[in-house]
């Protein structure tokens, strides 16, 4: 490690408490680990004639650092995808990085610039890379243009390297610890390993930010949206974090620490308690059923569903298998990943899987994928870019309709706005379908076809769109972002976000109401159903299913198990006749408190 020197400075901010958002629950207690996220700003200095040599030596030393580094990346990526016997290799990968950092255009460019303009290394770099990368950004041909990423991500590390940044990388975390970093990407988040990594904290981000849901099915405690976490937090400080409260205690005092060891032990007694409810149905005293589903991202979640005590995978979120790599799944990938998720799952299980919803804050390595936008949630993302993909958009259609020979699945599309986007990609099902058996391919030629409702427009319309598909998911946490006009990623209006706010109520009610007309199923799949302050008011809308990060499935259940449909019902009608979502929250808040003292009082 570089950062010593910095990471163990004792911190100035002892016994110090700072509040963010609640992302993932649980309690963790643990030394602080920083990690480089999103804050390298590189020194911008003139530097006399004297001093060129020793600062070209600088950066020649920074890039043989970089290349030491991606050396001993490489060989442990190689030796744990040979131990694990999976995944594919993305040694080719570390290779390009390693030619780049001995390119004429990206190391020799860099010296001349130092030389000749008598600047900085890390100046120098950052304007020779912003050249480079503009070069490619010009490319007609796709390959060459990704290269573009390819210099960032190289020039990044050289500047690491060079600022002996005090923050360290994921390959590096060590067991024990809680990661506090600026930023995490969902594809950051999916490489923390739940063994070694206690909790994370971060300063930017939201609840249903896709950060906050990979760390609820990592089933690690993780506080987001800090804003200031990076600044108060030294490395190897002692840290609580409640992922139930959203809160940070940096190096606490004795009796902040006893009575936090209490309150872990009372949280995860409550969960043990929970658990034991497993195999009993979700049903009212009253007799109403609902299912209640898990949400996953990896095929690995599978056994946390099952253990949580659903059978059904509500929402398997595809677009996570896109992450961390620099070419789509091929087809027999598709097909052998949802293979394997239906035959680890009972045959009675159905799994509904979403189509790949990239594009918004899920960036993937493939750059061509999305375009240079300031406002990707409203871009190219979710079913706009399978229509405008439409080759990979098929290759995993196929996949997935070859999986459905061995299993029961649904395929479910995100982002649909309106029915003319919805019959395009319909075309384009049944072609695949036509295509697959003209091969002679088996498949499931029933196999349930369906849409997010995550779009105001789709929720608005969704009278049309139930016509034509045989169920409906709603995703409120996208609903409530596009009808309130907040992004769900964003710590400074997050508190816009209310799921209670009565326009969500009544879209909610426009949705269920037009399926029931139709007769097709409707479920959510969204945040808002692993959150039990909202279970009576959902339970009251009449859904088919609820379908939620697996560790959320025992506390609603045990919610429902513990109401009747009738009180729910009056409890919705109540919320229906309220004006604003403060009122609703307060009267759903002092309900719920006062039907679940014990349960809320743990406010997971
Ligand atoms: C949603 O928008 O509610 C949803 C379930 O999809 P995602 O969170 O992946 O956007
Ligand atoms: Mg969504």
């Amino acid at each position: 490690m570089t950062k010593s020197a910095d990471k163990n400075r004792s911190s100035q901010f002892v016994g110090c408490v700072f509040n963010g958002i609640g992302a993932s629950p649980g309690i963790a207690i643990g030394r602080a680990f920083l990690l480089d996220r999103g804050k390298l700003k590189p020194r911008q200095e003139k530097i006399s004639s004297d001093q060129v040599e020793a600062e070209i030596a600088r950066f020649h030393e920074a890039v043989e650092g970089a290349r030491k580094e991606l050396e001993e990346i490489k060989e442990k990526t190689l030796q744990r995808s040979d131990r694990e016997g999976v995944g594919q290799k993305h040694d080719y990968l570390f290779d390009v990085h390693l030619l780049m950092l001995g390119d004429k255009m990206l190391v020799d460019d860099t010296v001349t610039l130092i030389k000749e303009k008598k600047i900085n290394a890390e100046w120098a770099l950052s304007l020779n890379s912003e050249k480079i990368i503009e070069f490619f950004r010009q490319m007609q041909d796709a390959y060459l243009r990704e290269r573009q990423s390819d210099v960032a991500h190289v020039s990044e590390r050289i500047l690491r390297h060079l600022t002996k940044s005090e923050y360290d990388s994921i390959d590096k975390i060590s067991r024990g610890v809680i990661v506090v970093a600026h930023d995490l990407s969902p594809a950051d988040t999916l490489q923390l390993n739940p063994d070694k990594v206690k909790a994370f904290v971060t300063d930017l981000g939201g609840r249903t930010s896709h950060t906050a849901i990979v760390a609820r099915s990592l089933e690690i405690p993780a506080v987001v949206g800090t804003e200031q976490a990076t600044e108060k937090i030294n490395g190897g400080d002692r840290l609580i974090v409640d992922g139930i409260e959203g809160r940070i205690l940096v190096n606490p005092s004795q009796q902040q620490l006893t009575a936090y060891l209490e309150k872990q032990q009372q949280y995860n007694r409550f969960q043990q308690q929970l658990i034991l409810n497993r195999d009993l149905p979700a049903e009212t005293t009253d007799g109403f059923r609902i299912s209640l589903a898990g949400n996953i991202e990896t095929l690995e979640e599978t056994e946390s569903v099952l253990s949580h005590g659903a059978v059904d995978i509500g929402l398997y979120r595809t677009e996570f298998l896109y992450l961390n790599r620099r070419h789509p799944p091929t087809e027999e990938e598709h097909f052998q990943t949802y293979r394997k998720v239906v035959e680890s799952l009972p045959p009675e299980s159905r799994t509904t899987i979403r189509t790949f919803d990239l594009g918004s804050d899920k960036l993937s390595d493939l750059d061509h994928f999305h375009e240079d936008s300031i406002n990707p949630a409203l871009g190219l993302r979710g079913i706009r870019l399978c229509l405008n993909r439409r080759d990979i958009f098929v290759t995993q259609l196929r996949g997935i309709l070859r999986a459905s020979h061995y299993g029961r699945l649904k395929i479910l599309m995100p982002m649909i706005s309106g029915l003319a986007e919805l019959r395009q990609a319909l075309e384009i099902i049944a072609e695949t379908k036509s295509d697959l058996e003209g091969e002679g391919v088996p498949f499931d030629r029933e196999i349930p076809i369906g849409v997010m409702i995550e779009v105001p427009s789709a929720a608005v319309v969704s009278d049309q769109l139930a016509r034509d598909v045989d169920f409906f998911s709603i995703g409120t946490n996208d609903l409530i972002q596009y009808t309130l006009a907040l992004d769900r990623s964003n710590e400074h209006v997050s508190y816009l976000y209310e799921p209670l706010h009565p326009a969500i109520l009544r879209l909610l009610k426009t949705v269920i109401d037009n399926a029931r007309q139709a007769d097709i199923p409707v479920s959510i799949c969204g945040e808002m159903a692993g959150e039990p302050l909202y279970t009576l008011v959902l339970l009251g809308l009449g859904l088919d299913k609820l379908s939620m990060n697996a560790i959320s499935i025992p506390h609603i259940k045990q919610i429902i198990r513990q109401s009747t449909f009738v009180e729910a019902r009056q409890m919705l009608e109540e919320c229906l006749r309220m004006e604003t979502a403060t009122e609703i929250e307060a009267f759903i808040t002092r309900e719920m408190n006062r039907r679940f003292p014990e349960t809320f009082l743990m406010k997971i």
